[in-house]
């Protein structure tokens, strides 16, 4: 109902309003003069609507409305993507740097941590090493907080037969299933569906199920476990569905009466609290081994996010990261705090692999119950597209999650020159797309497209 009412006071030539705060979607409210927008935290991928359609990034909107109207564009960003900062080097944008950190807070130090060698060693206590629970136990006694932070909800990835090695997966999706323990149930993340927890191995009867890897909910868990004096507190999309309940997350924080938050990436995002003084980053490996080749430009802003929660004025912050690749140049990047170089290292790489910002790339996505059509279909419009952009077409694949809603999937990658006109290559992929739909057999296959996907 608000946003009705935002958008009828917009549409009236008298009485639109001066300043507008809003998420991504504002970027479509009518407009009259419109001078300045401001896209504050510019890299963040939630910018980008993925699904469903319309799939657009709204930073990306941003600079296009602003050239209809006229109006100028303000990227705001610790960490920039580097397609911004790509840009701006090239002078597309202006670049503006702040030096100073704001109240002069120093940067925290960052440790690292090889999990690997402690693993091996078995010096560690779950997901937790001797200096992370060291630093932990040192902030508290000092009253000051913590922040953990890992990048998978639930209670663990997934619960496996001891015996056999069964493992349960969504009858929808190719995935398998998340046990979240507070609810005793098995959710799958993609479609949504739950299921009963079962008592024993369907495949060979055993009641040794176990569970593997290491979720938010785990992790309050143990931490529960090994301080149990300490006022723990979790904040990830299980904890917060409603505005409220994240509002008091915060808030408790804020005001000391939480020592210790346990949270997903949505601890990362522009919170400031004044009294922590550790954050512990327990597995870099999710996001670094993440099948994108951004993978590691969002592990280092992640990881640099989140490291600039710890520290105050009057005394620094220190950072324990853990990772099994304590060698990987990114992870060195994310102790120095040194994004020119990431940004180097991650340009050189994708120039030589034509990659974005050097290209531009459409994913076209199709979509079947039945496995073969599907296939089918993806191998004949792959061929069609070779005819028109040669060796510039990649695939088809299967993506890492093959099959989502009972629907299976391929993915075809298009790599486009910069120069290539976007308008003359969305008519030939609508034309080829037509003459494929025609086709009998795939009357019924989804096709769409995610254009410079993020
Ligand atoms: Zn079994
Ligand atoms: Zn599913």
């Amino acid at each position: 109902a608000e946003r009705v009412e935002i958008w009828q006071k917009q549409l009236r030539p008298e009485g639109h309003y001066d300043i507008i705060l809003g998420v991504r979607s504002s970027v479509f409210l009518p407009f009259h003069n419109l001078g300045l927008i401001i896209v504050d935290e510019e890299h963040e991928t939630t910018y980008k609507q993925q699904d469903p359609a319309p799939r657009y990034h709204a930073r990306d909107t941003a600079i296009m409305l602003a050239s209809i109207y006229g109006a100028k564009v303000l990227l705001g960003t610790a960490t920039p993507s580097i397609d911004s900062y790509h840009n701006a080097l090239a002078g597309k944008y202006g670049l503006v740097t702040l030096n100073e950190r704001y109240k002069d807070i120093r940067l925290p130090e960052i440790r690292i941590v090889d999990i690997k060698e402690l693993a091996r060693k078995k010096m560690m206590n779950g997901p937790f090493s001797p200096e992370l629970l060291a630093a932990v136990r040192q902030a508290l006694e000092c009253h000051e907080q913590v922040i953990l932070f890992q990048n998978r909800r639930g209670f663990a990835p997934m619960i496996e037969c001891k015996v056999c090695g069964w493992v349960p997966k969504c009858k929808n999706c190719d995935v398998s299933l998340t046990y979240h323990k507070g609810l005793n149930q098995l959710t799958c993340h993609y479609c949504g569906y739950t299921y009963a927890v079962p008592r024993s191995c369907p495949a060979c009867g055993s009641v040794e199920l176990v569970n593997r890897g290491f979720g938010t909910e785990k992790i309050e868990d143990n931490i529960r476990e090994i301080f149990p004096d300490a006022k723990v507190a979790r904040m990830d999309l299980d904890t917060t569905r409603s505005r409220s309940a994240y509002e008091r997350i915060i808030a408790d924080f804020e005001a000391g009466k939480t020592h210790i938050l346990i949270g997903t990436q949505m601890v990362s995002k522009g919170l400031d609290f004044d009294h922590v003084s550790v954050v512990g980053i327990l597995n870099a490996d999710n996001m670094l081994n993440y099948p994108d080749f951004r993978a590691h430009e969002r592990a280092f802003q992640l990881m640099a996010q989140v490291a600039g929660r710890a520290g105050r004025r009057d005394k620094r912050g220190l950072v324990i990261l853990q990772t099994k690749s304590p060698d990987l140049p990114v992870i060195h990047q994310v102790v120095t705090n040194d994004y020119k170089q990431m940004y180097e290292d991650q340009t050189a790489e994708r120039k030589l692999f034509h990659y974005p910002p050097f290209c531009r790339f459409i994913y076209v996505y199709l979509k079947h119950r039945k496995e073969d059509v599907v296939t089918q279909a993806a191998d004949t419009l792959a061929a069609w597209l070779r005819t028109a952009f040669g060796d510039k077409v990649l695939g088809p694949d299967k993506p890492p999650v093959g099959r989502i809603q009972m629907l299976f999937i391929k993915k075809i990658v298009i790599k486009l020159d910069l120069n290539m006109s976007g308008t003359k290559v969305r008519d030939y992929l609508l034309s080829v797309q037509r003459q494929l739909i025609e086709d009998e057999r795939f009357r019924s296959l989804v096709v769409y497209y995610d254009v410079d996907p993020t």
